[in-house]
């Protein structure tokens, strides 16, 4: 028995299904999770010394590599000051300064522990400020785990959402209505109908939680013309996109300005932090300027601000994006070429340093139906003979794949080798 299943084992007796987070366990590719002892740049180390080329990067946040030596000589420094306050401190205005810089939309902000805390956020300041309860969310895109989007579609296009958990009260989800991803048409179909009741359409402006699915020309920009027209704010979930897609996010790279935006995980440089923001209009509705209640007694922890700040700087640095591009792109032309010369139906989406694979005839994967349309047997045997070859992808075939500024020329060539055999071991 290999040590990671070992702990595994040991996990499941105290940890329901052995993980903190679901798509840890494996369950959709099937197999044992790798557990993980150490990570440095590209690679990351398990508990059985065997060492991967690493495509999550611990989901996003890790976009200059593991155990970046700059971040962790901050964090080393400021150790000895304490790691939380309570109160008020000079790094929280530098965060927010920053992050004010860089995303273009962005007036104020305010930090938060987490994605998902940043979107139930996002989206209860958007009902505060609007006096409107319902939301409009897209098939495949997910924004954390509250309760208003634990939520699919009802049976047709324009009825009322049903929870996709347990727990999550169907009086609750019926003010989600769940609308198809880059579908213009079914759009303006809602908001005619229901406009008026909308308080905001929440959208990740590249999917990332059903593979790699970017905007089709136009749909960004219908999204905030109906949002203008009908008064509804338009939240753009960056909490995957943020300076990953391009330093100011999908907002910057797509050219559309949404109302808010909610940020994470580069954001607090690998430690768990969140943040939302937009226009003062909004925001100084907050508790204690305004009416609308939120708080939380570690958001802004020095020692997160501190990590996250000193990542920041580094993907600010020029050129960072255009590199980090140019690595995705070679990397997903090379699969498409070896998947091509072994006679593998596959293509590829990329936006930035994040990129989707798709066993599939079709020419382009365009929302949740053509994502769910695809080969997912072959995913599953694709990731574990790109695993045996040394390459740890997401553990599903709805993930993005991440890349980071310490992936170089001798990581890409040794996944493209890998791929090789992977993609001749499906014939
Ligand atoms: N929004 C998006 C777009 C995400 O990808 C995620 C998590 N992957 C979240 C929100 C939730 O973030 P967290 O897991 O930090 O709660």
């Amino acid at each position: 028995m290999t040590r990671s299943a070992d702990l595994f084992k040991r996990a499941q007796e105290f940890i329901p299904g052995g993980v903190n987070s679901p798509v840890r366990a494996f369950k959709g590719v099937g197999g044992t999770p790798l557990f993980i002892k150490k990570a440095e740049g590209a690679y990351l180390v398990d508990e059985d010394d065997q060492r991967y080329i690493d495509y999550i990067g611990s989901w996003g946040p890790m976009i200059t590599g593991h155990a970046d030596k700059d971040i962790l000589d901050v964090v080393r420094s400021r150790l000895d000051l304490g790691l939380s306050y309570g109160a008020p401190t000079e790094l929280e205005t530098e965060m927010a300064e920053v992050l004010c810089k860089l995303v273009p939309s962005m007036q104020k902000v305010r930090m938060v522990n987490s994605g998902t805390e940043a979107t139930m956020s996002a989206i209860r300041l958007a009902r505060g400020y609007t006096g409107r309860d319902k939301i409009v969310k897209f098939e495949g895109c997910y924004h954390g785990h509250s309760d208003s989007l634990l939520v699919k579609a009802g049976s047709g296009a324009l009825t009322f959402g049903v929870p996709t958990s347990p727990g999550v009260p169907a009086d609750l989800a019926q003010h989600t209505l769940t609308l198809t991803f880059n579908d213009i048409e079914g759009v303006r179909a809602c908001f005619k109908e229901l406009g008026d009741q909308i308080a905001c359409i929440i959208v990740e402006p590249v999917a990332g939680n059903m593979n790699c699915i970017p905007p089709q020309a136009g749909f960004l920009e219908a999204l905030r013309e109906v949002c203008t027209e009908s008064g509804a704010l338009l939240i753009f979930d960056e909490v995957m996109t943020g300076f990953r897609v391009a330093l100011g996010g999908a907002q910057e790279h797509y050219k559309v300005d949404p109302d808010l935006t909610t940020l994470g995980k580069i954001v607090g440089g690998g430690f768990p932090v969140g943040a939302f923001g937009g226009k003062a209009e909004f925001m100084d509705k907050l508790s204690p300027l305004g009416p609308v209640y939120q708080a939380g007694t570690l958001s802004g922890n020095p020692l997160a601000m501190a990590a996250g700040l000193a990542l920041l700087k580094k993907v600010s640095q020029a050129d960072f994006h255009k590199q980090l591009s140019s690595y995705a792109k070679r990397l997903c032309q090379g699969l498409e070429e070896r998947a091509k010369a072994a006679g593998i139906p596959f293509v590829t989406q990329q936006a930035g340093g994040m990129f989707g694979l798709f066993f599939t005839e079709q020419s382009a994967v365009n929302n949740f139906a053509d994502a769910t349309a695809c080969n997912l047997e072959r995913f599953n045997a694709f990731f574990h003979a790109m695993l045996k070859e040394g390459v740890y992808l997401a553990p599903s075939a709805y993930e993005a794949g991440f890349i980071s500024s310490a992936h170089q020329e001798e990581e890409l060539e040794a996944t493209l080798n890998a791929a090789e055999q992977a993609f001749a071991s499906l014939k």
